[in-house]
């Protein structure tokens, strides 16, 4: 018997219909232009509810401190931006470097109480607190009492430490320049107000803020050239009477107050949605730049 004679079957070859391929790519743009319209508005309505909510998000980390974890905006906006710079400036220091247009500011070279110069204490605590913002990978400034012209970081702070011939008066306050510059000068204010007060065992001297507070120079842009960009937030801070002696403890070794000041910067930092101290695991320590300091 013999067997019929079986050819090996045949596949029908894959044919690609250019129609087909066609219709497929029809079919992708028309699922990614849906997706792109619907995404617009969803995100940028996400995006304009979460930035409208600033104000709540700022007095609720205030009062509760900050948050254990960075917000999703928080991460992407590290990993876009890097970390912030934070300037700080040392009150007084330098003092007699000031330009013409603030000579008269030549000779304000800071309090002095209890055998303890004023600009001592900012210069200490300038240092501590660069060392703590460092540590959460924040680049810190460091500046004299002359500010460069327009000068930008992601925020400044200017230390100061106060006097009185009345050495019962005591306490801390701080201020922005006014009329506000930006939004971001009161938030900035929230946070560290709130810091402060919670860790410090001073009274909040509120009665005494004074008007070269409220127009500090260095924040005065419309009047000084030698003045920060109106678009850094910007908050003067006198942190204590050196003229008291609770108050003058309290700023005799830098560290608490340095910690205090750092905890309202990292709560103005996350509100904002701008760093949070665990990015320092995935950053290495923050940048010192303290070339306008040093002799
Ligand atoms: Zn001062």
């Amino acid at each position: 018997m013999t067997l019929p004679k079986l050819s090996a079957p045949t596949l029908p070859r894959p044919t690609v219909r250019i129609a087909d391929v066609r219709r497929g790519l029809h079919r992708a743009v028309r699922l990614l232009t849906i997706t792109t319209v619907l995404a617009i508005p969803l995100g940028t309505g996400a995006w304009i509810h979460h930035a409208s909510n600033t104000t709540q998000r700022i007095d609720g980390i205030a009062e509760t401190g900050v948050p254990r974890f960075p917000t999703p905006i928080t991460a992407l906006r590290a990993a876009v931006q890097g970390p912030p710079t934070v300037a700080l400036q040392i009150g007084h220091l330098n003092a007699v470097d000031h330009p013409d247009e603030l000579a008269v500011l030549r000779f304000s070279t800071g309090g002095r109480g209890g055998g303890i110069d004023e600009v001592d204490v900012n210069r200490d605590l300038a240092f501590a607190l660069a060392d703590k913002l460092r540590a959460a990978g924040v680049h810190v400034t460091l500046l004299d009492a002359t500010v460069e012209p327009a000068y930008r970081a992601s925020l400044i702070l200017s230390l100061h430490a106060d006097g009185n011939a009345d050495t019962t008066r005591r306490g801390y306050k701080s201020a922005h320049v006014e009329p506000i510059r930006q939004r971001r000068d009161p938030w900035l204010l929230t946070s560290i107000d709130a810091a402060y007060l919670a860790a410090a065992p001073l009274p909040h001297d509120t009665t005494n803020v004074s008007r070269n507070m409220t127009h500090y120079y260095a924040f005065s842009h419309e009047r000084f050239d030698h003045a920060v960009a109106p678009s850094t937030a910007g908050l003067v801070v006198e942190m204590g009477y050196l003229t008291n002696p609770e108050d003058r403890a309290w700023l005799a070794d830098p560290q608490a107050p340095a910690e205090a000041l750092y905890d309202g910067i990292m709560r103005y930092l996350a509100g904002i949605d701008r760093w949070h101290p665990s990015l320092a695991r995935v950053s290495n320590p923050g940048v010192l730049d303290a070339t306008a300091v040093l002799p």
